[in-house]
């Protein structure tokens, strides 16, 4: 082997070949490139298969026109609005298409803009809220002061809802979860409530479940209450998952901004929108609930237009993914492969369910996620570790983990189903699961049967 790895030299004959990948420190000398891009990309190899990831609900593929236009615009950053005003009118025009699936009431009042996920939403939406409670409790002569403001959510909250409490110091007040209430009890919510409470939060698919919590009871309570006291409390919908899911496949269900004390929504562009990570959006239902200190002016055409997420540059090429979903499924577009989806899931369920050793918590019906623990009379000798392990032998990444506070005993394992995932896939996984069950029966080692419940996979 020569010393030099020539321009001519192939890729695996070449000095780097022979080397890490992966250092520590810059290399000296470049790197010919079409060598860096083979070795880097076969350094990705042992990641699996994205599409038979089971775990999480970010999309996994989009349309090659969709790729194309994303690849072609990756160079655009989406702060830049007098530099790419085509892009601002397009970001523009996804927060009144969202608006419009939210029924948000009045257009000309809507605020909203694009966030690089639900976290980053998230963090406005309690900080909106944190600033104009704080208004109104001096309002109100309360001493703010004398204790933390507070935040009311479930316990089967997403972990964003506990870093903006620790970044924006809040208290967050869980209401717990139990079997019967596998979404937020309404019944006992209210008894959170004082003069402290910034907001709350009600969540449209819990990460862990894909529940969803009953806004519309919720909202009941917090007008009773606002009523009673003249007060305005408002909730805000961590819609994640649910935001970009129920509007197509339960046009129906009153969650959004029908009811008068939402005052604002978050949700992941890239799960059920259908877009590669980074993308997610907030929109509150009228500037009367964003507190003009979060507002900043960024120049635009001559003039100025506001802006109000916490990141400033990034890529617009996922903007441009979002309205290219948008504008290519139309309505009936995102409802068809919602449909299918939620068809393949509880195709998924019914089968778990025929085994007669799980009981299923969700059946993929309301959010296409399958959720399952084992019985506690399953009489078997493994457990759902054991079962994730054989089903990745075949490829497919299952998480399995404990429910949150107060039901953190329960173990569950769980399916994200996403519009990709056809049912040709979800009959061969189902085949993987019976052929994996088959196999655990009889074995005659449990590999995982002396750790207790842990988180095995992501579960974001
Ligand atoms: C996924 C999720 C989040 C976080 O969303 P990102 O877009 O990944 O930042 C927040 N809340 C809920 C309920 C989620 O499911």
């Amino acid at each position: 082997m020569s010393e030099e790895t020539s321009i001519n030299s192939p890729i695996f004959g070449s000095i780097q070949a022979s080397e890490n990948v992966i250092l520590n420190k810059l290399r000296k000398e470049p790197v010919n490139a079409t060598l860096a891009y083979r070795l880097i990309k076969d350094q990705l190899i042992d990641e699996g298969n994205a599409r038979q990831n089971m775990a999480t609900f970010c999309q996994t593929y989009m349309e090659p026109e969709a790729q194309k236009l994303m690849a072609e615009t990756f160079e655009k950053n989406a702060i830049d609005k007098s530099e790419y005003p085509s892009t601002a009118a397009i970001e523009e025009a996804c927060v009144n298409i969202i608006g419009d699936l939210w029924n948000a009431p009045d257009q000309k009042q809507l605020i909203g803009t694009s966030t690089v996920g639900s976290s980053e939403a998230c963090m406005l939406g309690g900080m909106a809220m944190k600033f104009k409670w704080r208004k109104e409790a001096e309002a109100r002569g309360i001493d703010i002061q004398k204790q933390r403001p507070n935040l009311i959510i479930s316990s089967g909250y997403q972990v964003c809802w506990e870093k903006f409490c620790v970044y924006w110091d809040v208290d967050m007040r869980t209401v717990p979860m139990d079997v019967n209430h596998m979404s937020i009890d309404v019944d006992k919510v209210m008894d959170y409530v004082d003069e402290y409470t910034i907001g709350i939060v009600g969540i449209l698919g819990i990460t862990y479940t894909g529940k969803y919590d009953d806004i519309k009871a919720l909202n009941d309570k917090v007008e009773a209450f606002n009523q009673e006291t003249g007060r305005e409390l408002g909730i805000h919908v961590d819609g994640a998952s649910g935001g970009m899911f129920a509007p197509f496949v339960f046009p129906d269900l009153e969650w959004d901004f029908r009811l008068k004390n939402v005052v604002s929504i978050n949700t992941s562009g890239h799960k059920y929108g259908l877009v590669y990570p980074g993308v997610g959006w907030i929109l509150w239902r009228d500037r009367h609930f964003l507190p003009e200190e979060l507002i900043f002016n960024v120049s635009y055409l001559g003039g100025e237009m506001p802006t109000m997420a916490i990141n400033f540059s990034r890529s617009a090429s996922q903007i441009l993914g979002q309205y290219y979903n948008f504008y290519r499924f139309g309505f009936d577009g995102y409802r068809e492969i919602h449909l299918r989806t939620q068809k393949v899931a509880m195709k998924i369920a019914k089968a778990i369910d025929s085994f007669d050793i799980f009981e299923i918590y969700n059946d993929g019906e309301n959010l296409p996620i399958v959720c399952y623990r084992l019985k506690d009379d399953a009489n078997v000798n493994w457990n759902l570790y054991d079962l994730a392990d054989r089903l990745q032998m075949k490829g497919w990444q299952v998480p399995a983990y404990p429910l949150p506070e107060d039901l953190e005993n329960v173990e569950i394992q769980r399916f994200v189903c996403r519009g990709d995932f056809g049912m040709n896939m979800a009959n061969a996984l189902i085949e993987d699961i019976k052929a994996a069950v088959a196999e655990l029966d009889k074995a005659n080692v449990s590999m995982h049967a002396d750790e207790g419940p842990h988180v095995h996979g992501f579960t974001h």
